[in-house]
């Protein structure tokens, strides 16, 4: 579903990703792990193409995204994008930040649109909180809001950034379990996550990222049962 060949960012003189070639099927779960600035948000950011690539090409059901004429609005359209920071829409209630988009950019009338935002909510476990504003919603329920949100525009792709790193201990397991529940449904998801157990749990494949280099492409049992390369097993040492 997206094919990755030899993608290159640069910020300046900051060669933040250094050619990662790698696909991912559709329906598969990638966890993409790595030390603190190896480049896996600008990785993803490349993805939906909220970072420009400076070299290489990233195509999406066939169509390449890094192409100069393809659309890139309608591009995003089918990415839902999930951030540390929840990111909602804070003078809007939990519905209206479910059905802005849907209606806005998809052109849904209201009715259809809170149907399915309902549904949504129901999934995330928040049914009773469609009127409630974000500032009055834990951590944990702000990012179920928030992936309901991004599943609301109905996605072919969702991606995840630290989606629980700014959750309170006990908020984590309720956010995973939606990401748990999303990846059954077949959802395709890349995520970078510094949960270990579920990247093992649930991920079907595990990409290693260090210093911009894509060091391991593995699936979870190899990856974390034996790792190829030397900065692997000792980043394992040390998060494990
Ligand atoms: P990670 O998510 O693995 O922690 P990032 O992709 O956020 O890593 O960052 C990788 C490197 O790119 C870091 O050195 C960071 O400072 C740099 N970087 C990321 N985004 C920008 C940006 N918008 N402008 C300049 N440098 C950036
Ligand atoms: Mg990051």
């Amino acid at each position: 579903m997206i094919k990755v060949e030899n993608l290159y960012k640069q910020f300046g003189d900051n060669e933040v990703l250094k050619g990662i070639t790698t696909n991912i099927n559709s329906g598969e779960v990638v966890s993409i792990i790595g030390p603190s600035g190896s480049g896996k948000s600008t990785f993803l950011r490349c993805i939906n193409l909220l970072e420009v690539p400076t070299k290489g090409t990233i195509s999406i059901d066939g169509q390449s995204i890094t192409d100069k004429n393809t659309n890139i609005l309608k591009v995003r359209q089918q990415i839902g994008m999930v951030f540390q920071h929840f990111n909602l829409f804070p003078h809007l209630n939990v519905l209206d930040n479910l059905t802005y988009a849907p209606i806005k950019v998809k052109g849904e009338t209201r009715q259809v649109a809170e149907e399915k935002a309902r549904n949504l909510l129901a999934k995330v476990g928040l049914t009773e909180k469609e009127k409630a504003f974000p500032s009055n919603l834990s951590g944990g329920q702000k990012q179920r809001v928030a992936i309901a949100r991004a599943l609301a525009m109905e996605p072919n792709l969702m991606l995840f950034d630290e989606p629980t790193s700014a959750l309170d201990p006990e908020m984590v397991k309720e956010v995973l379990n939606v990401m748990k529940d999303l990846a059954k449904s077949g959802m395709t998801m890349a995520i970078v996550t510094h949960e270990m157990g579920f990247a093992r749990e649930v991920a079907d494949r595990v990409l290693f990222l260090d210093g911009g280099v894509l060091l391991e492409d593995a699936s979870p049992a190899e990856f974390f049962s034996n790792p190829k390369t030397a900065r692997a097993k000792d980043f394992l040492e040390k998060v494990l």
